[in-house]
């Protein structure tokens, strides 16, 4: 099967499409993003890639951090994290406050905002904020393969001046003792991580031990047990796309995860690990194009994970 040429077909197809859907806007420095941008990188485990577009050029990864910062909180504290944190979909948008009230401020999963909230409290445990997101950084510059990874300070900062909703999640789950963390230091630890800046072949190249059982296939190096590799993947099917992630699981059939920067990091289990990235959102807040050539890709490579 020549993936490339498929890459590029769908790249050609879609390109026209360019600029639809609707940029995120409540966080400003995602407001000026060009929407137009297109990107998709394929990695296999021979450690080749399939690029098209604007697969290069660094982006805001947003909700998509939620998976590292997940692998990294099982790893700290093992299953006993979903005393704090549920693992059902939400089927409520990615920023509901509803929910909390009616089961004692517990977030249905750790891929809403809520529920990532938890993680990274996790995450950051008993020591500084700094050193947390350090270790996030250290994992996806090593997984990537590239020390060039940074978090766009301008973004972090938009996030949290933008971000009162976070902060009323936070502290209401505060409220019922979900938390042990104070709330500015775990959103400073929240707001830093959603910053992260990755192009597709970056992110595609992170996200491919998630494909192989939790070790790196390129180099064989164990990044998380196969057990819990297993169990991320199933988060991201069934949560990975806020209110539409069984829209996305009917449509594309890969694990996946959607930031509202307009990425997704598409999970294929024993195939490869795809990223695709344009701002435009649909309504559900999942990249319309990126969502669309997902589709195009397990339609034309036959990757659907329900064969
Ligand atoms: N930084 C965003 C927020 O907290 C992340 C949302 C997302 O990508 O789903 O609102």
């Amino acid at each position: 099967m020549d993936i490339q040429a498929i890459v590029e077909q769908v790249w050609a197809e879609l390109a026209e499409r360019r600029g639809s859907g609707a940029v995120a806007d409540y966080i400003p420095a995602l407001a000026r993003v060009d929407p137009r941008r297109f990107g998709i990188a394929v990695a296999t485990p021979d450690g080749g890639f399939h690029c098209a577009g604007d697969a290069d050029e660094p982006f805001s990864i947003q909700s998509i951090s939620k998976v590292f910062v997940l692998a990294l909180a099982l790893d700290r504290h093992g299953a006993r994290l979903f005393d704090k944190v549920g693992r059902e979909p939400s089927g409520d948008p990615f920023n509901s406050i509803v929910q909390l009230e009616r089961d004692q401020g517990i977030p249905r999963n750790p891929f809403i905002n809520a529920g990532a909230i938890v993680t990274t409290d996790h995450l950051i445990d008993d020591r500084p904020v700094d050193e947390a997101v350090a270790e996030l950084l250290a994992l996806l510059r090593k997984m990537a393969r590239d020390p060039g990874i940074t978090i766009d300070g301008e973004v972090a900062m938009s996030e949290s001046t933008a971000g009162d909703r976070n902060r009323s999640l936070a502290y209401f789950m505060a409220s019922f003792g979900v938390l042990t963390n104070a709330v500015p230091d775990i959103l400073d630890g929240y707001f830093q991580q959603c910053a992260l800046a990755l192009s597709c072949r970056n992110l595609a190249e992170a996200g491919l031990f998630l494909a192989f059982d939790g070790t790196d296939p390129v180099t064989g190096e164990r990044v998380v047990s196969s057990a819990r590799c297993r169990r991320i993947n199933a988060l991201m099917l069934t949560c990975g796309h806020y209110d539409n992630s069984g829209e996305f699981a009917y449509d594309v059939g890969f694990c996946g995860k959607s930031g509202v920067g307009g990425g997704i990091l598409a999970v294929v289990p024993g195939r490869a690990s795809i990223a695709v990235w344009s701002p435009g959102l649909g309504a559900g807040g999942t990249s319309l194009l990126g969502a669309a050539a997902l589709k195009a890709i397990a339609e034309r490579t036959g990757w659907s994970i329900f064969g």
